[in-house]
């Protein structure tokens, strides 16, 4: 397994890290974790040499803590770095803090934690943040010793990381950095920002919620032209480990065939060549043309007030481009790929209810026009009709 050292950490973190926010569940249930094929994955993940697990609070409707926590707790405890998140945005006052970091050290059945973040601590995030003074009361833990490392994760633009690293002292940052998001999303800035300041870098999203895992069949075939045998997931995690200023990739696996694939591009890790890092762009702009709306799925648009299940409208869409792109003589196939998943939602769900109140704008990591995108998506399933 590669391992990154940086001397502000002062311990080696294995390239790979283990995201706990898409265990294999039961039934479809988010928070029914299949603790039986899980335990057995975070087992084989120690065996491989991943030394850096990722949970949060809220990951598996509150479940993931507690999962790691006993899945963890079967193995030495300085054979893992546990890390964790404050869910900033449900935090009013320095009682609630407390309350939930002492649940999470129950939780995760430690005294400790190794790596301790922000969870979210986007521009409307920091306002809530301000007037909880949460950070004066996580720097005081790490001075208890309760934190060992104190970061924070965001997904928003360099202006606000540039503010939150010049007011405050950060061990760590985390982004949703990929090949797509290098550009269209700033991500390369945010990473260079970070550099700059000599803050160590854990990487969020490599593979974009699973999409650079199921690539549109042009860029698939670019892919796989240049090298057969490498999966669509291993070009994701090269490119982004690729960069000496990341300390660890957090992929979230869900079943035991990705975790050996991740650990196979691990345990022999080779950074991305120039001439690799054409053929990936080649991908991306193919990506980027079949999926119009940069829709990751994430899912912090919703609940929506009006009932519109945002996200899998989103994805009706880019279904529909994708298939249209690939069947340009056969129009009918991409009105049945709309149909199928649009068609599946409730009526109540569908994008025709939006009133347009924006109130899901702020809350898109990906800057999407949801309103706007709705009428749209409304216009194309009547004109499909
Ligand atoms: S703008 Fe539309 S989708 Fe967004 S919250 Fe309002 S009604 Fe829902
Ligand atoms: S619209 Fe934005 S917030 Fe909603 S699921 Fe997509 S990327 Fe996430």
């Amino acid at each position: 397994m590669e391992k990154r050292y940086f001397p502000s950490i002062g311990k080696e973190i294995s390239l790979l890290g283990f995201g706990l926010m898409r265990l294999p569940i039961v039934n479809n249930v988010p928070g029914n974790i299949d603790y039986e094929v899980a335990e057995s994955m975070v087992d084989r993940a120690l065996e491989g040499g991943i030394n850096y697990f990722d949970t949060a609070y809220v990951y598996h409707a509150g479940q993931s803590e507690p999962f790691a926590g006993k899945a963890l707790s079967r193995h030495p405890r300085d054979s893992y770095n546990l890390a964790t998140k404050m869910p900033n945005w449900q935090i009013q006052n320095l009682d609630q803090a407390k309350e939930t970091f002492d649940n999470q050290l129950g939780f995760l059945q430690t005294d400790y934690l190794d790596f301790y973040l922000v969870h979210n601590l986007n521009s409307e995030g920091y306002k809530v943040f301000l007037k909880s003074g949460l950070y004066d009361f996580l720097r005081k833990k790490k001075d208890e010793g309760s934190i060992r490392h104190l970061g924070f994760s965001m997904h928003d633009n360099p202006q606000h990381l540039s503010l939150l690293l010049d007011r405050y002292e950060w061990d760590f940052t985390q982004i949703q950095l990929n090949y797509i998001d290098w550009q269209s999303m700033k991500a390369g800035e945010l990473y260079r920002l970070l550099v700059d300041k000599n803050i160590p870098v854990i990487v969020m999203e490599p593979v974009r919620g699973g999409g650079l895992a199921n690539l549109p069949a042009e860029a698939a075939k670019v892919l796989k032209d240049h090298d057969p045998l490498a999966s669509q997931a291993s070009w994701a995690l090269r490119f982004v480990a690729s960069n000496p200023g990341v300390l660890t990739v957090l992929s979230g696996m869900t079943t035991p065939a990705q975790l050996e694939d991740n650990l196979a591009t691990f345990n022999s890790f080779k950074p991305l060549t120039p001439a690799e890092g054409e053929i990936l762009n080649k991908a991306a702009d193919n990506f980027r043309l079949a999926y119009p709306i940069p829709c990751t799925g994430c899912g912090y648009c919703m609940d929506c007030p009006s009932g519109v299940n945002i996200p899998v409208n989103l994805a009706a869409y880019n279904h529909y481009s994708k298939v249209n792109l690939e069947n340009p003589d056969n129009p009918i196939v991409a009105v049945f790929a709309f149909t199928s998943v649009y068609g599946a939602l409730q009526d109540g769900e569908k994008s025709n209810n939006c009133v347009a109140c924006e109130e899901c704008l702020s809350h898109c990591p990906q800057k999407i026009p949801i309103p706007s995108t709705l009428k749209k998506i409304t216009e194309l399933g009547a004109s499909l009709k």
